[in-house]
This record gives structure tokens, sequence and C-alpha cells, in this order.
């Protein structure tokens, strides 16, 4: 099987060389956008790039606005802060994802609040989701979700899009209305998922996207705000660019805001990937229904998208039947030069999240040892 499964790899990705899980590819106009911002020294915080990724992404998306910023995890700190986290407050996320997704949170000094993810998605369950909060919240006078014993606010709730394959949004938001807590989603790895056709990150207020290295897209770093309201927009712009008021040359910040603007230099290769964006999805898609039929009738399950959605495929994986095979799968493949991994360790088992409220997590911990990514750089079959 092992042996199999790495000829298998070797020959898609047609090489008998060392292969990662995720790459960036630069194939288009990225060379040149960057060396025009070079030329033209705009390098830093304004540029006409840095305007022009953000349109590119809201046309994409069909968000009203989205704003630029540094990296995923200032973007989501920023969709927290305007969707009015603050100090004390409770965010209820995944145990299964990727740190970045706490850190944020945490920083604000709110605490993250854990719940069980969905064997259909890999992300946030509403069923796990409703009965937590059945038997830990109350709605109090101001009509605010609040836990029974600490009084606490749960203020948003973070679901994350894993591996680009989209939560159940239609029942998440349900519950969101029914308890009144605002939703933010973290789409930092589904750019390119859409559920039901709308695209992942226009169903909240806020919500983040990421384009690190290892994603789909890659600015070297770099990450976008997505807002639902034009106002909600302009604000998200004015907190991200230290809160400055316009004017010429006067300095009047009118209150404590954050530098998290993206560089035009950066902004310059996200143009570029913007281009190649639709080819590399179809190339991911391509590759993820190959990966489908080599695991099909085997032991191995291959992470599919939900029935309800179109994902973006960012990073494939595999479930294996036990922990052992799953040790064994990883061992056998980064042997011989196919990079494998397991998924990240639940984040209650970090030193920083250990104390963290959280419901059952039987799924997150199935998944937490079954689970396996496998090679998912964009790559042209046949
Ligand atoms: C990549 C990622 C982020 C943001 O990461 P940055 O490296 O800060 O851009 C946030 N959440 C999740 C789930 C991610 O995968």
């Amino acid at each position: 099987m092992y042996n199999k499964f790495v000829k298998f790899v070797q020959d898609t990705y047609q090489t008998k060389e060392f292969i990662p899980l995720h790459v960036p590819t630069f194939s288009g106009n990225e060379k040149k956008y960057v060396s025009k911002t070079i030329d033209s020294t705009f390098v830093s915080s304004v540029g006409k790039y840095v305007d022009q990724f953000e349109q590119q992404i809201e046309e994409y998306t069909g968000c009203t606005k989205a704003i630029a910023t540094i990296n995923g995890t200032a973007a989501l700190h920023t969709a927290l802060y305007m969707a009015g986290v603050k100090s004390g407050d409770l965010v209820i996320t995944q145990a299964l994802t990727f740190v970045a997704t706490c850190n944020a949170l945490f920083h604000m000094g709110a605490e993250p609040v854990f719940v069980d993810v969905s064997k259909i998605s890999l992300g946030l369950c509403p069923v796990a989701l409703e009965t937590y909060l059945e038997e830990n919240s109350i709605i109090n006078a101001e009509g605010l979700c609040q836990h029974k014993e600490t009084h606490q606010i749960f203020r948003a709730l973070v679901p994350m899009h894993t591996f680009g394959h989209p939560v159940q949004l239609d029942e998440l938001i349900i519950v969101c209305s029914k308890w009144n807590i605002v939703l933010v989603e973290d789409a930092a790895e589904s750019l390119g998922s859409f559920y039901k056709g709308q695209h992942t990150g226009t169903f909240s207020p806020f919500s983040a996207l990421s384009f690190n290295g290892n994603k789909v897209i890659t600015t070297g770093g770099g990450g976008m705000v997505l807002c639902k309201t034009l106002a909600d927009g302009m604000r998200t712009k004015h907190i991200t660019t230290t809160a400055k008021e316009p004017h010429p040359y006067e300095f009047f910040h009118d209150e404590a805001g954050f530098n998290y603007r993206l560089p035009n230099l950066n902004a310059a290769l996200g143009c570029a990937q913007m281009e190649v964006l639709p080819k590399f999805l179809k190339q991911k898609r391509v590759l993820a229904k190959h990966y489908e039929a080599f695991f099909k009738n085997t032991e191995f399950e291959f992470a599919v998208e939900p029935d309800y959605a179109q994902s973006n495929y960012w990073l494939n994986s595999i479930i294996c039947p036990n922990s052992e095979d799953r040790e064994n799968f990883i061992e056998e493949t980064n042997a011989q030069g196919i990079m494998t991994r397991p998924i990240w360790k639940l984040m209650h088992r970090l030193p920083m999240f250990k104390n963290a409220k959280r419901g059952d997590l039987p799924v997150s911990e199935w998944v937490e040892s079954c689970l396996v990514n496998i090679p998912s750089s964009p790559v042209v079959i046949g």
C-alpha cells in the first residue's frame, strides 16, 4: 500500500525527488508586478497594488469590502475586534484548528471555548454547538448569551473551513441568531471555496483570509478582512491603518489603531496570483479526484467536499483506519521522500489553552488520531 501510494504520487508530480505538501507556484505576472513596485519606490503601505488586490478579492468573493492586512492572524484579530470581542469574553471555536485562530482571540483577552467538529466538514458542528450552549449558557436580561456559572458573554463564534471544506453555515447561522452570537468565519484556508454557491467568508459581518506561503495563493505573508457592509469596511480600513484621520500633513488619530496594512510589495504578488487562482483551483480539483479514485476500495478514506459545497481542496487528507496505521503511513511515506503529516494537535492539548472550557470532542479526537495530509500543490495531470 505505502509503496503503491509513493509511486502514485511520484507519477502524479512527475518526479522522484522530494515532494512537499504545498508550495507556491509563480507562473504568471508575479515578477513583473513586484519589480514595478520596486521601480516606483511605492513598496510600503501606500500603492496601487494594495487597492487593486482588495478589488480583485471583492470581485472574486462577492464581499462588499475587503481590507488587506499583513497576515491572516492580523485579519482575524481585526475581524474579532470589529465584531465587538472584548477582554473577558468567551469566543467559541474548534479544538481542531491551526493555533492562529486561538492566538488572535487570546491576545484580545478573550477566552476560547472548544466544541466538536462534524464528520461531514471537519469544521465546527452545529449540533455540538447547540448542545454546548443548551448546557452551559442562558440569555441574560440584555439579550446576550451568558455563561451560566462565570457570567462571561459568549460574544462570537469562529468556525474554520478546515482544509477548504466549508462548514454547515445555514445550521450554524440559526444557532448564532438564536443565542445572539456574532459569526466570524476563519476562512484562512478557504479562498476559492463556496457554500451553496456563495463564497466562504461572506456569511459573516467580518471574516478573515490568509495568503501565507502555504495557502492556495500567497503574497509572501498577508491576509484580508472581508466585510459585509461598506460602513464596516471603511471603519476596518481606518483601524488597520493607525486610525489616522485623513489630512494632507497633520497627524490626528481618533483611537488606538493597528498598523496592519499589507505592503504594496506583497500586494503586487497577490494581484498576479489572483490572475492564476482559477487555474490553480481547477488543477487542485483534478488532483483531488485523482486521489479519491486511488483510495477508493482501500481502508483509507479520502476526505471529499461536503455535498452542499465546492471546496478549494487546499490540503488533501485521508483518514486512516486507526492511529497505528496513521503512524506507519506518515513514517513510510516521509522516508521515501513524500511529505505527509498529521493534523494539528487539538488546541486544549497546548499549554496555554489546557484549561479552556470545552464540550465533548469525540470527532475531533478521532480526526486528530487518524488524519494524514498528503501532497496538494497544484499540478498538471496527464
Ligand atoms: C493560515 C491560517 C491562519 C492565518 O495564518 P497567517 O500565517 O497569520 O496568515 C489562521 N487560521 C487558520 C486556520 C490558518 O490555516
